[in-house]
Protein backbone atom coordinates (compact mmCIF):
# COMPACT_ATOMS: atom_id res chain seq x y z
CA UNK A 1 0.00 0.00 0.00
CA UNK A 2 1.61 3.60 -0.90
CA UNK A 3 1.73 6.40 1.01
CA UNK A 4 -0.86 8.14 -0.59
CA UNK A 5 -3.84 5.26 0.06
CA UNK A 6 -2.85 5.40 3.51
CA UNK A 7 -3.32 9.24 3.87
CA UNK A 8 -6.45 8.83 2.01
CA UNK A 9 -7.66 5.89 4.58
CA UNK A 10 -6.54 8.37 7.69
CA UNK A 11 -8.35 11.19 6.01
CA UNK A 12 -11.60 8.55 5.62
CA UNK A 13 -11.46 7.41 9.12
CA UNK A 14 -11.01 11.55 10.79
CA UNK A 15 -14.45 12.13 8.57
CA UNK A 16 -15.82 9.14 10.27
CA UNK A 17 -14.87 9.65 13.70
CA UNK A 18 -15.88 13.70 13.04
CA UNK A 19 -19.30 13.10 11.87
CA UNK A 20 -19.94 11.17 15.07
CA UNK A 21 -18.75 13.69 17.67
CA UNK A 22 -21.79 14.82 19.57
CA UNK A 23 -24.63 11.99 20.44
CA UNK A 24 -28.27 12.54 20.95
CA UNK A 25 -30.64 10.40 21.87
CA UNK A 26 -34.67 10.04 22.37
CA UNK A 27 -36.02 8.92 25.66
CA UNK A 28 -36.80 5.04 24.83
CA UNK A 29 -32.80 5.05 22.77
CA UNK A 30 -35.03 3.72 20.01
CA UNK A 31 -33.67 7.17 18.18
CA UNK A 32 -30.08 8.00 17.95
CA UNK A 33 -27.80 10.35 16.22
CA UNK A 34 -25.04 12.56 15.22
CA UNK A 35 -23.72 15.87 14.48
CA UNK A 36 -20.51 17.31 13.87
CA UNK A 37 -21.10 21.06 14.49
CA UNK A 38 -23.15 23.98 16.05
CA UNK A 39 -24.68 26.83 14.76
CA UNK A 40 -23.40 30.17 16.96
CA UNK A 41 -26.87 31.27 18.22
CA UNK A 42 -29.20 29.28 20.49
CA UNK A 43 -32.14 30.92 22.14
CA UNK A 44 -34.82 29.58 24.74
CA UNK A 45 -37.72 29.71 22.96
CA UNK A 46 -41.10 30.71 24.93
CA UNK A 47 -43.71 30.85 21.81
CA UNK A 48 -46.75 28.59 22.72
CA UNK A 49 -45.92 26.27 20.16
CA UNK A 50 -43.25 25.25 21.74
CA UNK A 51 -44.07 25.05 25.18
CA UNK A 52 -46.87 22.68 23.86
CA UNK A 53 -44.46 20.51 22.15
CA UNK A 54 -42.17 20.27 24.58
CA UNK A 55 -43.95 20.32 27.67
CA UNK A 56 -41.93 22.91 29.23
CA UNK A 57 -41.65 26.50 30.19
CA UNK A 58 -39.18 26.48 26.90
CA UNK A 59 -37.62 25.03 24.07
CA UNK A 60 -34.31 25.47 23.42
CA UNK A 61 -33.49 24.29 19.71
CA UNK A 62 -29.60 24.79 18.02
CA UNK A 63 -28.83 23.95 14.06
CA UNK A 64 -26.50 21.31 13.63
CA UNK A 65 -24.39 20.89 10.62
CA UNK A 66 -23.37 17.04 9.40
CA UNK A 67 -26.61 15.51 10.99
CA UNK A 68 -26.81 11.57 10.86
CA UNK A 69 -29.50 9.32 11.96
CA UNK A 70 -28.51 6.52 13.80
CA UNK A 71 -30.78 4.24 14.46
CA UNK A 72 -35.04 4.57 14.35
CA UNK A 73 -35.47 6.94 11.76
CA UNK A 74 -38.38 4.84 11.16
CA UNK A 75 -39.59 5.81 14.54
CA UNK A 76 -39.53 9.57 13.62
CA UNK A 77 -43.05 11.08 13.72
CA UNK A 78 -43.51 14.62 12.26
CA UNK A 79 -46.21 16.81 12.98
CA UNK A 80 -46.96 19.85 10.72
CA UNK A 81 -48.68 22.60 12.63
CA UNK A 82 -51.21 24.76 10.31
CA UNK A 83 -48.40 27.44 9.82
CA UNK A 84 -45.95 25.25 7.69
CA UNK A 85 -43.38 24.53 10.89
CA UNK A 86 -43.11 20.69 11.22
CA UNK A 87 -42.17 19.13 14.55
CA UNK A 88 -40.29 15.99 14.99
CA UNK A 89 -40.77 13.62 17.46
CA UNK A 90 -40.50 9.67 18.48
CA UNK A 91 -43.29 7.62 17.74
CA UNK A 92 -42.31 5.22 20.72
CA UNK A 93 -41.74 7.98 23.88
CA UNK A 94 -42.81 11.10 22.70
CA UNK A 95 -39.19 12.94 22.64
CA UNK A 96 -39.31 15.87 21.56
CA UNK A 97 -36.60 15.92 18.77
CA UNK A 98 -36.48 18.92 16.57
CA UNK A 99 -38.21 21.77 14.83
CA UNK A 100 -38.15 22.43 10.75
CA UNK A 101 -39.00 25.73 9.17
CA UNK A 102 -41.79 25.07 5.90
CA UNK A 103 -40.59 23.33 3.08
CA UNK A 104 -36.75 22.47 5.05
CA UNK A 105 -35.30 19.21 4.89
CA UNK A 106 -35.49 16.37 7.62
CA UNK A 107 -31.49 17.26 7.26
CA UNK A 108 -32.09 20.61 8.15
CA UNK A 109 -34.28 20.13 11.39
CA UNK A 110 -32.77 22.32 14.44
CA UNK A 111 -32.58 19.87 16.92
CA UNK A 112 -33.82 20.32 20.76
CA UNK A 113 -30.76 20.86 22.81
CA UNK A 114 -31.93 18.88 25.90
CA UNK A 115 -31.73 15.43 23.64
CA UNK A 116 -27.81 15.35 23.81
CA UNK A 117 -26.56 12.71 25.72
CA UNK A 118 -23.50 14.71 26.89
CA UNK A 119 -22.19 18.31 27.01
CA UNK A 120 -21.98 20.41 24.54
CA UNK A 121 -19.99 23.28 22.78
CA UNK A 122 -23.34 25.33 22.24
CA UNK A 123 -23.94 29.07 24.55
CA UNK A 124 -27.53 30.09 25.07
CA UNK A 125 -27.14 33.64 23.80
CA UNK A 126 -31.01 34.72 23.63
CA UNK A 127 -34.42 33.88 24.89
CA UNK A 128 -36.71 34.71 21.97
CA UNK A 129 -40.82 35.40 21.99
CA UNK A 130 -41.15 35.73 25.59
CA UNK A 131 -44.60 38.27 25.03
CA UNK A 132 -45.64 34.60 24.95
CA UNK A 133 -44.26 33.23 28.23
CA UNK A 134 -46.03 31.48 30.84
CA UNK A 135 -46.67 33.79 34.20
CA UNK A 136 -44.73 31.23 36.20
CA UNK A 137 -41.36 31.03 34.28
CA UNK A 138 -38.69 33.39 34.74
CA UNK A 139 -36.80 35.17 32.43
CA UNK A 140 -32.91 35.03 32.54
CA UNK A 141 -31.50 38.86 33.30
CA UNK A 142 -28.08 37.96 31.91
CA UNK A 143 -29.68 36.97 28.56
CA UNK A 144 -31.13 39.59 25.53
CA UNK A 145 -34.87 38.86 25.55
CA UNK A 146 -36.62 39.35 22.46
CA UNK A 147 -40.80 39.95 22.63
CA UNK A 148 -41.19 38.13 19.20
CA UNK A 149 -38.05 36.70 17.33
CA UNK A 150 -34.56 38.11 17.22
CA UNK A 151 -34.73 40.76 14.95
CA UNK A 152 -37.81 42.70 16.98
CA UNK A 153 -34.65 44.15 18.96
CA UNK A 154 -34.12 44.08 22.69
CA UNK A 155 -37.27 44.28 25.08
CA UNK A 156 -35.49 43.87 28.35
ZN1 LIG B 1 -37.96 7.15 21.78
ZN1 LIG C 1 -40.79 28.47 19.75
Amino acid sequence: MDDVTLDMRAEKWSKIVMSEKYKGSCLCGGVTFSVNSFSDQAANCHCTMCRKFHGASFATLVGVSSLNWLSGKALLKHYNAPNGTVRTFCNDCGTSLGFRVKGASLEEIELAIATFDDDIPVKVDAQIYTNYKANWCQLQSSLPSFGEGRETGYTL
